[in-house]
Order: C-alpha cells, then structure tokens, then sequence
C-alpha cells in the first residue's frame, strides 16, 4: 500500500481577476504544496517535482486538482440543471 500518493485539498482560492484556481494541498507525507490551475490552461505547482516543469505541471498534487475540478464543475451543472428544471415546473 502506497500513501505517499494521497492528496488532500486543504483549501481552494479562485482568483477573479485572472480565474486561476489555486488549491493548498498536502500528501501523504504531510508535506503542502500549492497547485494552481490557470485560465490559459498552464498548471503550476511549488513541488520540487514541478518546478522545472514551468507552465505545466505534470505531478500528482496537479491532476488530484484538475480532477476535482472536474468533479465540481460537473456538480454544479447537475445543480444548476436541477433547478433549471424545478423552475420549469411550475
Ligand atoms: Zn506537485
């Protein structure tokens, strides 16, 4: 069993101004990092992994984000479709 590879979102900031997703996480080592999900679709992350990587990080802490990202938006669709759909009821 690896734990090293466990991600935890701690916290997530959208950043208006240039709709950047910046998210505080930690492994399984209990180490933070941060992630950041950029409009222009760069990736960036402050692991030792990522930052020769520039624009585009590829590590772990940044697809656990991309896919909780995913996750969100799909959920707010559903919500947004479900009230859509309570509002057409009526
Ligand atoms: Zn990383």
């Amino acid at each position: 069993m690896t734990t090293s590879k466990t991600v935890i979102i701690l916290a997530r900031y959208f950043v208006k101004a240039t709709s950047t997703v910046i998210c505080t996480v930690r492994n399984g080592e209990n180490k933070e990092y941060r992630v950041g999900i950029h409009k222009s679709g760069n990736t960036t992350c402050t692991c030792k992994h990522s930052e020769s990587a520039g624009n585009h990080a590829h590590c772990y802490h940044v697809k656990h984000v991309q896919v909780a990202e995913i996750a969100r938006r799909e959920a707010e669709e559903t919500a947004r479709c479900n009230r859509e759909l309570a509002f057409a009821s009526y």
